[in-house]
């Protein structure tokens, strides 16, 4: 008999987990606890397909190269299923600086770094259409799973046998041979798995941003703005900012402030507010004006954003058996990075490798974490790093006081006048950059290659003046001349942490 397999939610790695079980021939159910998307277009998607379960469904998405080219290798009907709903491919070369374009010479595996990108309900209705029409898929949907059913084996290890959920008003038990938890963000399957014993740990930290994100619609989506020397997405410390096309002559603007910015968090969600952030940014001014575009959504706003990595392992032995779970329950990131997709992407690959090598419970739990460990760590500790960072220098800047001291002054420097225009000034540089960025290689290869570390550090010596072509163009107004256009007092929070 084949193994009675459930996956508890319907979204980015519950879809993914169907998708490659269903590839390799095995049966499965999927409890939904929201409904189906409506049956009509991308558009109608986007304003009415009830989604409670995900509350960042509305914030600009885009899959990173790593997923783009799982799809184009495994789902390639998928692939252009999403195409023809709008669905857009940017490419490397797109990406490029103006500067850069010129010199561009296309090499072979420059078709492995394309985003793929569009509003996420038009990629999520897509991938769910598809799911539903594969052989071996179930999908439950109004199912809200409320509890975990396990057992204990003879050596005395926890085992999950099933879950507990209601459906139309009614309790019932769903029994499987296989659990697997997608149920996103605010899963509590490993806390309910603990309250029975599991002693599963986890770490997190603080993502130190807020995440704010206005949709637009173009008034002729044939003529987007041209691209110009400042790019759409951009840092300025107080202000991270990106563009995002989308199907459909839609396209997004997320703006992420520093959780410490108190006074900007608040301001920003006013619709009029963000326009006039968007409006003195000249990345993305053109694109906001009421000329080429006009609003179409409320500014959605989302915070306690942390990452966090669950160990379901302890000294390599499995917490629990019969239970899998993948995406945002097992592994959380920061979204600025945009991983969070490629991550349930990459474990469900993972996942089904696991249930293909081995029968064995507990050899199955050790290798898919170890899988998980494997491809997907070194990004994770990355980005933690980085946020890290990020947190600190936000908090520096309100800090009249501060004074960097020489070890801070050299890696800023080593950041902004080394590594920066050596990328911005030689293609080969930003395409052994931008593979760790789309995690096709791992964190920071490319400066392990000599020959790269030398093409920076020949960048860093030949200074400031002589490099000043390639450092970026102003991305936007200071602080203090930007706060004060929003009529927010740019000393309100220095003042705010000085009495703290
Ligand atoms: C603001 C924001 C922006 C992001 N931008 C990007 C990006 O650009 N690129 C990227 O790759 N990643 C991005 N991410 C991360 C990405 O969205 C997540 O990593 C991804 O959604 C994780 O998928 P998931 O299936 O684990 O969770 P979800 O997509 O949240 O899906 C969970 C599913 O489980 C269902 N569910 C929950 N509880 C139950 C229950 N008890 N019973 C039944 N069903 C249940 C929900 O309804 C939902 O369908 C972003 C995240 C945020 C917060």
């Amino acid at each position: 008999m084949s193994e009675r397999i459930l996956v508890v939610g319907g979204g980015i790695a519950g879809l993914w987990t169907a998708l490659a079980l269903a590839r390799k021939g095995r049966e499965l159910t999927l409890l939904e606890r929201d409904p189906p998307p409506p049956e009509a277009s991308a558009d109608e998607a986007f304003e009415s397909w009830e989604r409670k379960g995900v509350g960042h469904l509305r914030h600009s998405h885009a899959f990173l190269a790593r997923l783009h080219i799982l799809i184009r290798d495994n789902y390639p009907d998928l692939m252009e299923e999403l195409l023809a709903a709008g669905c857009r491919e940017l490419k490397f070369a797109d990406g490029l600086p103006l500067s850069l374009q010129e010199s561009y010479r296309p090499v072979p595996s420059d078709k492995d770094m394309t985003i793929l990108t569009s509003r996420r309900t038009t990629l999520e209705f897509i991938m769910r259409r598809y799911a539903a029409r594969q052989q071996g898929i179930r999908f439950e949907t109004g199912t809200l799973v409320r509890g975990i059913l396990t057992d204990r084996d003879a050596a005395g290890q926890l085992r999950v046998t099933g879950v507990r959920a209601e459906q139309n008003g009614e309790t019932k038990d769903w029994l499987a041979d296989i659990v697997i938890d997608a149920a996103g963000k605010n899963s509590q399957m490993i806390e309910w798995l603990n309250d029975a014993g599991a002693c599963i740990s986890e770490e997190t930290e603080r993502a130190g941003i807020l995440y704010f994100t206005r949709h637009y619609r173009l008034h002729d989506p044939e003529n987007e703005p041209a691209r110009t020397k400042i790019p759409g997405a951009g840092d300025l410390g107080f202000i991270k900012y990106g563009l995002f096309p989308a199907d459909n002559g839609c396209f997004s603007i997320t703006l992420a402030v520093p959780e410490i910015e108190m006074e900007l968090r608040r301001a920003i969600v006013r619709p009029e507010n963000f326009d006039a952030i968007c409006a003195q940014l000249p990345g993305i001014a053109q694109w906001t004006s009421s000329e080429t575009s006009r609003p179409v959504s409320r500014v959605f706003g989302m915070g306690e954003l942390i990452s966090r990595w669950r160990h379901m392992t302890k000294d390599g032995e499995p917490r629990v058996l019969n239970f899998f779970p993948i995406g945002d329950s097992v592994i959380r990131t920061n979204p600025l990075y945009g991983r969070g997709c490629s991550f349930a992407g990459v474990a469900a690959e993972a996942l089904v490798e696991t249930l293909e090598r081995s029968n064995d419970p507990h050899e199955r739990a050790r290798f898919y974490h170890a899988q998980l460990a494997k491809e997907l760590r070194q990004h994770y500790d990355d980005m933690v790093k980085q946020d890290l960072a990020a947190a600190k220098r936000a908090r520096n800047a309100l800090d009249p006081d501060y004074k960097p001291g020489v070890k801070a002054r050299l890696f800023k420097s080593f950041a902004e006048d080394a590594i920066m225009p050596a990328i911005r000034g030689d293609v080969e540089l930003m395409r052994a950059f931008m593979r760790s960025f789309h995690m096709v290689d791992a964190p920071n290869t490319w400066l392990r290659d000599p020959r790269n570390v030398s093409k920076v550090l020949r960048t860093w010596a030949r200074g400031k003046k002589r490099n000043a072509d390639l450092y970026p163009p102003k991305l936007g107004p200071g602080r203090t001349e930007m706060l004060s256009s929003l009529g927010i007092s740019p000393t309100a929070d220095q003042e705010r942490l000085k009495s703290a």
